[in-house]
């Protein structure tokens, strides 16, 4: 028998034991990261991804890997999904970039390039480039700077999403096309993947709820020019010109490739992002100068007066400085009205042709009569503005608050964003490194809303 004593002494040990017990339950109830793995069907929380494509499921993946627990439904409105990765690159799906020699993002990213480079502190290429291999992907980069999957074969990134959706239990809804935010409203996290919209009716959903577009237009186009001398050289390509439109600062270098209905290759690629908009606005008519060499005027006078006191009894056409290619060479030398001249007859005190040629080399004038038609490297400039997003996690600053509700947050990745770049592997850079931030700021805020409801 206990005495009265011992009998108070046991109550206050058995009040003391009761206490820690029960602030030992309270923490481990209120941890989130407990409640989330071990009591989640106390709170699964759900992300509804509007859109199949590079964004969508790196968000998916990204996300699932972070929180297990959350329910994430793809919603793809076409039968396929990631067709745009299929394509890209040929087929071989330029998946990123090394970015040596970009001294200013500016340089890839004509639009969005501030945003990128605060983001990419979070994932940038060498990220990227850790994440696919980390996921089966073996990836090789080439002289260019272009890193391709090492299979070169977009299926290999294709098969890699689609098996981590598989494995990781995302639900991915294909012919299922979102209109309006009000279909998700059961959804906790809702994220916008759907790339780019060349109309703005497109966005129309968008910027009926609050959020600004920036006029979406192409960009990445090659330009139509209709001059049959040049078509005739369908083929042929200058392996260092500049090309700029004339009274802009838009300039590009690059190879230029001569086509059957004009100018392509990755100079006026670059240039025509530089000048999306300027284009767009005057309807894609323009003049264009080529400078085949990328050199000035004085070099190129130097060049062609030692030249030609070398070679004064030789043919002009015949002989070509500058290492263009020899048909390039003939149709610029016949322009200028020099095809049957002797090098002797440019230089200057025989006072004949080496004004034109200078000239014709430095800046030789096209005119733009439209956009090509080959869509090989086609992206959207423009889409919702990067003022009606949170810089550091992409949630709308608009939506839901513009419907008097709480509920669902609404996030942006991928190309539907005012972000495009050049070619060269820098837009699905732009892809990945917008849907990991998404996935990060979804998985934290997750975290505080389970905190604060469980
Ligand atoms: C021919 C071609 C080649 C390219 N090659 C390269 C390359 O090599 N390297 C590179 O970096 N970039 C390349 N690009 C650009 C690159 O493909 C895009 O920048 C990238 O795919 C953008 O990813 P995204 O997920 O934002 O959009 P997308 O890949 O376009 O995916 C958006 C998805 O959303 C779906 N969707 C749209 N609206 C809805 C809706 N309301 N409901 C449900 N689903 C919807 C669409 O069907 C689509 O599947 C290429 C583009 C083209 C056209």
């Amino acid at each position: 028998m206990l005495n009265v004593n011992e009998f108070s002494s046991a109550k206050i040990q058995l009040f003391f034991q009761l206490t820690k017990l029960y602030l030992l339950f309270r923490i481990i109830l209120h941890s989130s990261l407990f409640t989330l793995h071990f009591f989640p069907y106390l709170c699964t929380m759900k992300t509804a991804i509007i859109g199949g494509g590079a964004a969508g499921f790196f968000l998916a993946i990204n996300l699932k890997e972070r929180i297990p627990e959350m329910q994430v439904t793809i919603f793809e409105r076409s039968r396929r999904v990631l067709a745009k990765v299929e394509i890209s690159g040929g087929g071989r799906c330029n998946c990123t970039n090394s970015f040596a020699g970009v001294t200013n993002l500016k340089q890839v990213y004509p639009r969005g390039h501030r945003l990128m480079k605060r983001l990419m502190h979070e994932f940038d290429h060498r990220a990227a480039y850790e994440w696919f291999e980390r996921h089966g992907v073996p990836l090789v980069t080439q002289d260019d700077e272009c890193v391709f999957p090492f299979s070169q074969d977009s299926h290999t990134i294709i098969n890699c999403f689609l098996r981590e959706a598989n494995r990781l239990g995302i639900s991915v809804q294909r012919e299922h096309r979102i209109n309006s935010l009000d279909e998700l409203a059961d959804f906790d996290f809702v994220c916008v993947t759907t790339g780019g919209s060349p109309r703005r009716e497109g966005l129309a959903w968008l910027e009926a709820v609050g959020h600004e577009i920036e006029q979406p237009c192409p960009s990445l186009f090659t330009f139509q020019i209709n001059d049959e001398a040049l078509h005739e050289l369908m083929g042929t390509v200058a392996e260092t010109a500049t090309v700029q439109i004339p009274g802009t600062k838009f300039r590009a270098s690059g190879p230029l490739l001569i086509t059957h209905w004009g100018l392509s290759g990755p100079a006026i690629l670059k240039l025509s992002s530089y000048a999306a908009r300027h284009l767009a606005e005057r309807n894609y008519q323009e003049t264009v100068s080529v400078n085949w060499l990328s050199q000035n005027e004085e070099q190129v006078r130097a060049e062609l007066t030692v030249f030609a006191r070398e070679h004064e009894a030789k043919l002009v056409a015949s002989l070509n400085p500058f290492g263009l290619s020899s048909r390039l060479w003939l149709y610029l030398v016949e322009k200028v009205g020099m095809g049957i001249s002797r090098w002797a007859e440019i230089l200057p005190t025989s006072g004949r042709g080496l004004n034109r040629l200078v000239n014709l080399l430095t800046n030789d004038t096209y005119i733009i009569s439209g956009r090509g038609v080959n869509k090989d490297e086609f992206v959207t400039c423009g889409g919702v503005s990067l003022s009606s997003v949170y810089p550091s996690t992409l949630e709308s600053r608009i939506y839901p608050q513009s419907q008097g509700t709480s509920s669902p947050r609404l996030f942006f990745a991928g190309e539907v964003l005012d972000i495009d770049g050049i070619t060269g592997g820098f837009n699905f850079q732009a892809a990945w490194t917008t849907a990991y931030v998404v996935a990060k700021s979804i998985a934290a805020e997750s975290l505080n809303v389970k905190q604060f409801s469980c």
